[in-house]
C-alpha cells in the first residue's frame, strides 16, 4: 500500500533581521551620506547646509540636522540643544553667504498647509532680494 503525503507541514520562520526592517533614509540623510550630490555650504557634526536645488531667491540654502526630526511640530525637549544649534548656524551660514548686511529670511515649513515637501526638518535661508510679507 502507498503512503499518503502528510496533510500538515511545519515551517520554521526565523525573525526578520533588524537591518531589514530599518526605516528608509530621508532625502537629506542621503545627501548627508553623500549618496545624492549637493553643493555643501557648511557642515559640522550635527548639521549640514546645502544650496537648494530649486532656488526661490538669488541666495537659497537649506540647513538641517543630520539626525532626522520629521518636522518642528514633532521636535521635543530632547531636541532643544540641536534646534538652538541649527538656528545659530543658520545665521552663520547667512553671514557666510553675504546676507547679513541687507537681511535675509529663515523659513521652516511644517506639514501640508505649511508647504513642507521633505519630511526631514530643515530651515530655508533666503536672501539677495527684498522678501514680501505676508508670504504666499
Ligand atoms: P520644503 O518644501 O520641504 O520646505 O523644502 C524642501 C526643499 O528641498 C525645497 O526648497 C526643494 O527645492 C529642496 N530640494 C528638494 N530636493 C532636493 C535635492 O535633491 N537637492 C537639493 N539641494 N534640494 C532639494
Amino acid at each position: 500500500m502507498q503512503c499518503k503525503p502528510p496533510s500538515i507541514y511545519f515551517v520554521t520562520i526565523s525573525p526578520v533581521p533588524a537591518k531589514t526592517i530599518a526605516m528608509s533614509k530621508t532625502l537629506f540623510e542621503k545627501i548627508a551620506a553623500r549618496e545624492i550630490p549637493a553643493t555643501v555650504v557648511y557642515e559640522d557634526d550635527l548639521v549640514l547646509a546645502i544650496q537648494d536645488i530649486n532656488p526661490q531667491a538669488p541666495v537659497h540654502a537649506l540647513i538641517f540636522p543630520k539626525q532626522p526630526v520629521p518636522r518642528i511640530a514633532e521636535a521635543g525637549p530632547a531636541d532643544q540643544k540641536l534646534l538652538g544649534h541649527l538656528l545659530l548656524k543658520a545665521a552663520e551660514v547667512a553671514e557666510k553667504l553675504g546676507l547679513t548686511k541687507d537681511g535675509f529670511r529663515l523659513v521652516i515649513n511644517n506639514g501640508p498647509n505649511g508647504g513642507e515637501t521633505v519630511p526631514h526638518l530643515h530651515c530655508h535661508i533666503l536672501g539677495g532680494r527684498p522678501m514680501q510679507w505676508p508670504p504666499g
